[in-house]
């Protein structure tokens, strides 16, 4: 494990690379907040202040949902064909790839993100994302219906009208694009708001996508805090849909804002307390790295995040040993350098409530087998952290942690092993892990969440639905499932008088 360096520093260029959009974006144009209050983004590599960035506040909110209902009731959006819809979106991509290094330096300074991940994989996912909707925009029919000699009907899949999209800032970027890339391509307009620890790449897309020639109105981005732009989003009157990722509290009270509003339709991506279920036969050290990732990729801030790893009693001693032996070598650092595995936690309250759970998994009775500490006296930085003996009433075991803390268990049979992963309110993603087909099988229809993986972690792809079961939430995101998220059947029904046929 390196630290960032002795003296807290980090040998790389601590440079931060210029932000040039720090206003609320609406009907095309960067302005400042109605309040002109603003407030900071914090770079936690350091703890210090990278922008000020305008705030949204209610009022805000309401100047962007007015854009975005003129644009979707009187502009062109909704109503140009789908493949020049798709057109403007494919030239968005095209921007953003050209862009990539420079937006990848803002997620990893905002969200303490590897940077070199986000240079290889989110970045180039965004474009990827937006060209797989793009794809799907002149692909959506309705059906044509015959359900009596003397009635002719279809459907129509009309956009669900303007959108409201709430995202966290685990994932600024591919956040960004899975909410409002499918819903573009449905032909919605919309108002986004990215969480107020990552405000900087949303603002840039923004930006592209006006180059791009998204019409004026149809992407507004308010940046701001949850409880006055989050919950004006929630309760307006002239929002059609609200798409929200983050924890489940939130999620409920986005729900019940929405009931008490207009009634409008949410989906909710929630949280997590993934099982990662490894068997006898696997081959413990691959299992061992494969666990490994499962908690620390992203620094275990992932809604998937295999948190709860339960391991068979035949390779349980040897898998531990493996398990450990890795976390001690696993580099935790300054995000910027490609050596690095793992960068620090997003802000100070995540960095704080991580700690504050390890210390619930000492005083609870588990047994801390490695890491447990924070690393360095500037930023963010936690030890991978590994806890054994975990009873599964354990907070550690219950609580969604969002950080780099594994809940190691022991199994004996398959029965207990499925038991114990449902053991959770939880119901977002499982992982097995075993060469036995009938065993792989088995498992996977009998654990209640929204994907399983065998044999692997963290496998997604723009037309791989995902989504919770239980208190994970409800709808998908990526697939042509989201699509229809922001899409409405309407039926059409008209007589037909002597028809020929039934
Ligand atoms: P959060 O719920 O605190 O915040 C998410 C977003 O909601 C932010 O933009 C925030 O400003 C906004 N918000 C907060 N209070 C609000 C309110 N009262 N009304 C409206 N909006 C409000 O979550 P977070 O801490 O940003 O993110 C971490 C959580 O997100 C974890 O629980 C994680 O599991 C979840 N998550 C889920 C998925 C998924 O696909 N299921 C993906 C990523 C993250």
């Amino acid at each position: 494990m390196t630290l960032p360096s002795s003296n807290g520093k980090t040998n790389l260029s601590l440079e931060i690379p210029t932000i040039k959009f720090t206003k609320l974006f609406i009907n095309g144009e960067f302005v400042d907040s109605l309040s002109g209050k603003e407030f900071e983004t914090i770079d936690p590599r350091s703890g210090e202040v990278i922008a000020k960035i305008a705030e949204g506040t209610k009022e805000d909110i309401d100047v962007a949902v007015k854009a975005a209902r003129v644009a979707f009731d009187d502009g062109p959006w909704p109503r140009m064909p789908g493949f020049v819809r798709a057109k403007i979106m494919l030239k968005w991509a095209d921007l953003i790839d050209q862009n990539i290094e420079e937006i990848a330096a803002l997620d990893t300074i905002d969200a303490g993100k590897l940077y070199t991940f986000c240079k290889a994989v989110d970045i180039p996912g965004v474009a990827n994302i937006i060209r797989y909707y793009a794809g799907a925009a002149d692909k959506i029919h309705g059906k044509v219906l015959k359900p009596a000699r003397e009635l002719h009907a279809y459907t129509l899949m009309e956009p669900i009208g303007v959108v409201g999209h709430i995202i966290p800032w685990n994932f600024p970027s591919t956040m960004f694009a899975a909410k409002v890339a499918p819903a573009l391509a449905a032909g919605c307009t919309m108002v986004l708001k990215p969480a107020e620890q990552t405000p900087l790449s949303a603002l840039f897309y923004a930006h592209l996508a006006k180059e791009a020639g998204i019409p004026d109105g149809v992407l507004n981005v308010v940046p701001g805090f949850g409880a006055t732009a989050g919950a004006a989003i929630s309760s307006h009157m002239d929002i059609d849909k609200v798409s929200f990722t983050g924890s489940t509290e939130v999620g409920r009270e986005i729900m019940v804002s929405a009931a008490r509003s207009n009634l409008k339709p949410v989906s909710l991506e929630l949280g997590g307390k993934s099982p990662l279920l490894i068997f006898d036969d696997a081959d413990v050290n691959k299992a061992a790295e494969l666990a490994l990732l499962g908690i620390l990729f992203n620094k275990g801030e992932i809604c998937v995040a295999g948190s709860r790893v339960f391991v068979q009693e035949g390779i349980y001693d040897e898998f531990e040993k493996k398990l450990v032996e890795k976390a001690k070598a696993w580099v935790v650092g300054d995000p910027f350098d490609p050596k690095v595995q793992q960068g620090p936690q997003v802000d100070k309250k995540q960095f704080e409530k991580i700690l504050s759970y390890i210390e619930h998994g000492k005083n609870d009775g588990a047994t801390l087998l490695t890491g447990g500490k924070k690393i360095g006296d500037k930023g963010y930085y936690i030890e991978p952290t590994i806890f054994s003996n975990v009873k599964e009433d354990m907070r550690i075991a219950q609580d969604e942690i969002f950080g780099p803390v594994m809940a190691l268990m022991k199994f004996k049979t398959i029965e207990e092993a499925i038991k114990s992963a449902n053991n959770t309110k939880y119901g977002l993603a499982a992982g097995i892990v075993t060469k036995n087909l009938d065993i792989a099988n088995t498992v996977s229809r009998s654990i209640r969440a929204g994907i399983i993986w065998i044999n692997c972690y963290f496998a997604f792809g723009n037309d791989i639905p995902y989504g919770g079961y239980k208190m994970s939430g409800f709808g998908r995101d990526f697939g042509l499932e989201s699509l229809h998220k922001y899409l409405q059947v309407k039926s059409v029904v008209t007589p037909i008088y002597n028809s020929p046929w039934l």
